[in-house]
């Protein structure tokens, strides 16, 4: 346990964030939303849909900016990084998972799990080595040369799970991971979500609108017309 009594510093830190769409009808999405995630915690976000949940992981995975407010992701304040600087911290700190798993159709379960330490220069060698051991972690070894499309929903989110893991990230955000799984493939998916919380100690952030999804994480946050609330 620890008897420290000084605060560690949250993974997420995030306060009065705001978020507009810009348009010819602007749209104020996040109103001022207020957050932090500690270290090896697992979280569920709930929320209607439309409500701001992929508008506040983009955000949080640096794959989209934010007007107002702050955000400081391990300790380091994001503010607007240039291309370069938003892709290398999402390289480092951020590993995330989509609904619609995101595989690269014509590579291989292998190839797909290695693809992000491609963009860090690791050499082919240690990729693959590593996409080994990340893809047997996630119970898919067999399947290393199987296509996308060879291989079943469920299948493929495990890989996308891998791939997020490679670059050991701080963060893992999974935006509607089990959205597109049958009920028991979903539970599957979140009990690796979990062991690998509990075994990596991962601190993790999942969308989600499935009660039984969100009970399955430490604690549950709602959204709700832009505004973290107490209650659903
Ligand atoms: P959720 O994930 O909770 O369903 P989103 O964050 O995707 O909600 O969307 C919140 C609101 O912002 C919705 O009204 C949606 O239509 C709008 N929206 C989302 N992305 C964009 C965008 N790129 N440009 C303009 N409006 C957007
Ligand atoms: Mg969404």
């Amino acid at each position: 346990m620890e008897t420290d009594s000084r605060e560690r510093t949250p993974v997420v830190d995030v306060r009065e964030l705001h978020k507009t769409y810009p348009g010819a009808q602007p749209l104020h999405v996040l109103k001022g939303v207020s957050l932090r995630v500690e270290e090896g915690e697992m979280v569920a976000l709930m929320g209607a849909s439309g409500s701001g949940k992929s508008t506040l992981l983009n955000v949080l995975g640096i794959l989209d900016t934010y007007d107002a407010g702050s955000y400081y992701l391990d300790g380091q304040l994001i503010t607007r990084p240039g291309e370069n600087e938003a892709a290398e911290l999402r390289g480092h700190k951020i590993g995330f998972v989509f609904q619609s798993f995101n595989l690269i159709s014509f590579k291989t379960a292998l190839e797909n799990v290695a693809l992000p330490l491609y963009y860090q220069g690791v050499s082919t060698r240690k990729r693959m080595k590593l996409a080994e051991e990340y893809l047997d972690r996630v119970g898919l070894l067999p399947w290393r040369d199987h296509l996308p499309n060879e291989m079943s929903g469920g299948q493929k989110q495990r890989v996308s799970i891998a791939r997020a893991l490679i670059t050991r990230p701080r963060l893992l955000l999974a935006d509607e991971p089990t959205g597109a799984l049958d009920s028991t493939t979903a539970d599957d998916v979140m009990r690796l979500l979990r062991e690998i919380n509990e075994e990596d100690h991962m601190t993790e952030l999942i969308v989600t609108h499935a009660k039984e999804v969100a009970e399955l994480t430490d604690r549950i946050i709602h959204i709700k017309d832009g505004l973290i609330t107490d209650e659903p």
